[in-house]
């Protein structure tokens, strides 16, 4: 007998165990609008032009080599992620008060940042939004933190809980960890404006609660990386610390690369090498040393200003066809007389829309429409397309009325 037989089968993650779920289901008109991947109108995953491109510039340079990276990454990819995301004239930048690593992707990011708050930082509570994305209270409870929530959501309105969640903010201990999407909440699709924003900074700066961004989303919610990086912006120009974690999961389409930076915004550049040195203390014994390959491909890109324009175009593209999904389904939906009002699907930001659509209403349109979606009504708009909104609409109008 194995001495794993006590082993009970965990539960499919509730992202990704829709995929899993897609896979299994013949139906010809299937639709995974589950995981928050770009599709293209035709309904496959794209490579970016410029990435390609990037990566033939690689291959092709001999003296590349395959050696480890050191501890914190590739220098030039860490230098150009702090500049794309706190703006080229930063002057936390040219004060050196920023310290970046580069991690695995988003996540890698969060829970590098994480583990390292665990162990150096005198508060130990994190407030997450209430909803979020569903790996952020695993990965903070895990890297010994103790997770809170703060209201975010009103499904009254479709819309922010802008008192609730000053309110629960203001009530937090002092000096608590507060987790902030950069833009494009997920899993709602909505943002505070930047009037609330002003608002968040001078309450979290009064109470001294820190600032963990999480920027999984930049350039996709807008289609402008500058606007989309709004937030962190105004936190960082007062002068005070944060925490950022970078993804160039979407807006580089780098998925299975896994590519990501943590930043730590610091008051002084002695403490952000301090800062650094404890890093690699969090990473050495977790994972070692980044990979090259996703790295390079954005540092080739960041670094030329033709490519980087290039991309600028290609991911403005992305952005637009995600809006452009937005308006045909909330007119597919006006067309068949759906009722209710649903005019947050063109009102709410990224790649989501937070339907408001219940986990029975979800389950039905799975079970007779064969669409894939997470259960608390999650749809990714990246997943649409213009053949496939119709069938959508003819879903959802079935499952209200
Ligand atoms: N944060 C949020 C809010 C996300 O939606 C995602 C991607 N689903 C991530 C972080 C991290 O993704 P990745 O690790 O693939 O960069």
């Amino acid at each position: 007998d194995s001495v794993f037989s006590h082993v009970v089968r965990a539960p499919e993650d509730p992202i990704l165990g829709v995929t899993v779920a897609y896979n299994k289901d013949p139906s010809p008109v299937k639709l995974n609008l589950g995981v928050g991947a770009y599709r293209t109108e035709e309904g496959k995953p794209l490579v970016l032009n410029v990435v390609r491109k990037a990566e033939q510039m690689l291959v092709n340079d001999r003296s590349r080599v395959k050696e480890y990276l050191p501890i914190v990454g590739l220098a030039e990819f860490n230098k150009l992620s702090a500049k794309l995301i706190f703006g080229a004239d930063s002057p936390a930048i040219r004060e050196n008060r920023v310290t970046t690593v580069q991690c695995l992707s988003g996540t890698g990011s969060l829970r590098v940042g994480a583990e390292f708050l665990a162990r150096h930082y005198h508060q130990r509570s994190i407030y997450i939004p209430q909803p979020t994305w569903g790996n952020h209270p695993k990965i903070f409870t895990l890297s010994g933190l103790s997770v809170k929530t703060y209201r975010y959501y009103d499904p009254a309105t479709r819309g922010l809980n802008f008192q609730g969640l000053l309110e629960d903010l203001g009530s937090a201990p002092s000096g608590s960890i507060v987790l902030l999407h950069a833009c494009a909440h997920n899993p709602t699709g909505v943002d505070p404006t930047l009037e609330q924003w002003e608002q968040i900074r001078q309450l979290m700066r009064s109470k001294a609660l820190l600032p963990f961004f999480d920027s999984a989303y930049q350039g996709f919610a807008s289609g402008s990386l500058d606007a989309d990086a709004m937030s962190v912006r105004m936190f960082v120009a007062d002068g005070g610390e944060c925490f950022v974690a970078q993804s160039y999961a979407k807006n580089m389409g780098l998925y299975g690369e896994r590519v990501g930076a943590l930043s730590v915004v610091c008051k002084t550049a002695d403490v952000a090498s301090k800062v650094e040195s404890q890093l690699k203390l969090v990473i050495r014994p977790m994972f070692s040393n980044p990979p090259i390959h996703g790295a390079s491909i954005v540092a080739t890109i960041l670094k030329d200003r033709n490519m980087y324009n290039e991309w600028t175009i290609e991911l403005k593209a992305m952005a637009d066809r995600i809006i452009s999904m937005r308006q045909k389904l909330f007119d597919a939906l006006r067309a068949r007389g759906t009722p209710g009002d649903w005019s947050h699907i063109i009102k709410q930001i990224g790649m989501f829309t937070f339907t408001g659509l219940n986990s029975e209403q979800v389950a039905f349109m799975t079970r007779e429409y064969h669409i894939y979606m997470t259960s608390d009504g999650r749809i990714s708009m990246a997943g649409l397309s213009s053949k496939t909104v119709p069938h959508l609409a003819d879903a959802i109008h079935a499952a209200v009325t």
